[in-house]
């Protein structure tokens, strides 16, 4: 069985928010912005006067920086006491997963808002729980994507450069995972095959980051809204999340980035950084050859993604840690094991030592 699984609305462009009113739904109700101290100023003003247009009262919450269930939990409860409608989230991954597993459990509509491009979670059906100390706990499955999803380009280009960076880290990878899983013969999260055409999706976000990325990122660095920023945002959002869910986005790279998480020293590493080096961590793994890992690592050194543990932040005692990840990835019912061959500790090890080693030949010039 195949199947498609996509956003209901996606619109995106610079200033969208103000634009966005008959794109909301018509509730006749509150709507609940979900955001930080940071974002919230940057959405609210503007989302209020769009909501108004679809008879939407918005109301915020203050969010608390975790997509924890200790979060969910009182999101949950502020919006029963109130009667909130639908539900929107605004900022970085975590406050739309808290957003979408609130919306998940009161079978209200869900929106969208991401400010920054730094992943493809914004259009996700997964939400990501993590606990309070920001340590990788499970994912849930939500079985939709969410019903609108609006993004501002204008406000992504005046975010830091390094979000955008690490989001096409991420966008690339779900060509690798998915044509990996393909082979293997594993379910996407909905539990249908790997199909092509979603595969075929994947590899326009691959291709379209590969080609306007650095353009992109220029882009950004000047905050100037141009045709390929345009096009990477959207492929890095939309293109490789659709892809991922119809055909099949975790392997090597998703799993290595959850088991990496329980390293302290990783917490300030984007998860596209580290979705990046495990695709080289993959690529080792399958012993693609070297022309191809020395391609992408000219890539990664142009935009700026990491090539060595060093990148990642793991400086010390990296031989103890890297075995203590290891361990984590390859425990039972993790994505490590959608790769077609079997992944054992060892291997695996072996492949991050390796992928870091080549990571260091090619900054002292050696590879070139
Ligand atoms: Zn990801």
């Amino acid at each position: 069985m195949r199947g498609h699984f996509l956003v209901q609305k996606y619109i995106q462009g610079a200033g969208i928010i103000s634009e966005c009113g008959a794109f909301l739904p018509n509730l006749d109700g509150r709507l609940l912005l979900v955001a930080d101290a940071v974002v919230m100023p940057l959405v609210f003003e503007k989302l209020r006067k769009a909501a108004a247009e679809a008879r939407l009262e918005l109301w915020k919450w203050n969010f608390g920086g975790e997509c924890s269930e200790e979060e969910i939990s009182e999101v949950k409860k502020f919006s029963i006491e109130n009667n909130i409608k639908a539900i929107a989230g605004a900022g970085g991954g975590k406050s739309l997963d808290t957003s979408r597993m609130v919306s998940h459990q009161l079978k209200i509509p869900m929106i969208s808002i991401p400010t920054i491009a730094s992943s493809n979670a914004a259009t996700s059906s997964l939400a990501v729980l993590y606990s309070k100390d920001h340590i990788y706990m499970y994912p849930v499955k939500i079985g939709r994507c969410p019903d609108l999803v609006i993004v501002d380009s204008e406000i992504i280009t005046h975010a830091p450069v390094r979000f955008l960076i690490a989001g096409m880290g991420d966008g690339l990878s779900a060509i690798y995972e998915g044509e990996a899983m393909k082979t293997a013969n594993k379910k996407t999260v909905h539990g249908t095959d790997c199909n092509p055409t979603s595969l075929i999706i994947s590899r326009l976000a691959h291709d379209v980051i590969r080609e306007k990325g650095y353009q992109a990122k220029i882009s950004v660095e000047n905050h100037i809204v141009t045709p390929a920023l345009e096009d990477v945002i959207e492929a890095i959002i939309f293109l490789s999340e659709a892809g991922a869910e119809g055909g099949g986005g975790t392997a090597i790279p998703h799993g290595l980035h959850a088991a990496l998480t329980i390293l302290p020293e990783i917490k300030e590493v984007y998860h596209g950084e580290k979705v990046a080096f495990g695709i080289l961590v993959q690529f080792v793994l399958e012993d693609r050859p070297l022309d191809e890992i020395l391609e992408m690592q000219r890539f990664y050194a142009k935009i700026g993604l990491p090539i060595t543990l060093k990148d990642l932040r793991i400086i010390d005692d990296v031989e103890r840690k890297i075995h203590n990840v290891v361990k984590t990835a390859c425990e039972p019912g993790r994505y490590v094991h959608n790769m077609p061959f079997s992944i054992k500790e060892e291997s695996l090890f072996d492949a991050i030592m390796m992928a870091d080693a080549l990571g260091r030949e090619f900054l002292a010039k050696r590879l070139i």
